[in-house]
């Protein structure tokens, strides 16, 4: 039987301290998404998305009426997946030159991209896509992600509360700090952008 595996962590639980702490990637990496992909795999026993890659079940299921836990818990799998490709200790810092052309200047692309993030009400997902070769930011609520609308991801942030709350509270504003400043992983943002 086809079946979805966990990837472990490219870094310990601790490395990301004081920014992300190891009792949230315990959680939101062993907890969250395990279940997410225990649930994925649970869902598609039997039916026509069982032997079907991850990308092709998230767009198959994004427009099937009757499959909308199966696109929730697939596109929350890919979305984990790649949002913990997106950190890595000693990240963050400088901007790289293609964003800032892209966006005008680093301060700007900063700017554009807090305010997408603080702005997002409720769970979601805050994104750089690539939209015919255009870089864009873009937010997303819930599970919903830029492979179900064709769209090429670029760099992800998990903004949904089990990702920042037991380090920051409410305290969204300083967790997307965090990200940017100390937790981006730019070698893999820059990779996806070629
Ligand atoms: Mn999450």
């Amino acid at each position: 039987m086809f079946s979805l595996t966990q990837f472990p962590l490219q870094f310990s639980d601790t490395s990301l301290m004081p920014y992300m702490s190891d009792t949230t990637l315990q959680y939101h990496h062993g907890k969250h998404l395990a279940a997410y992909i225990k649930n994925l795999n649970d869902l598609i026993v039997g039916t026509e998305y069982e032997a079907m890659p991850l990308y092709e079940i998230i767009h198959k299921s994004s427009t099937d009426p009757n499959a909308v836990k199966i696109f929730n818990n697939a596109a929350q799998v890919f979305n984990h997946d790649f949002f913990f490709k997106c950190i890595k200790p000693n990240g963050g810092g400088k901007v790289p030159e293609e964003i800032s052309i892209a966006f005008g200047s680093a301060e700007k692309f900063i700017s554009e991209f807090k305010t997408a993030a603080t702005g997002l009400f409720g769970s979601g997902w805050v994104w750089l896509v690539l939209d015919n070769g255009k870089i864009k930011i873009m937010t997303t609520a819930n599970a919903d992600n830029p492979v179900a609308h064709n769209l090429v991801p670029v760099m992800t942030l998990d903004v949904w509360e089990h990702a920042y709350y037991l380090d920051y509270q409410n305290r969204r504003p300083d967790f997307i700090d965090a990200f940017l400043n100390n937790l981006v992983n730019w070698d893999f943002v820059i990779e996806n952008l070629k």
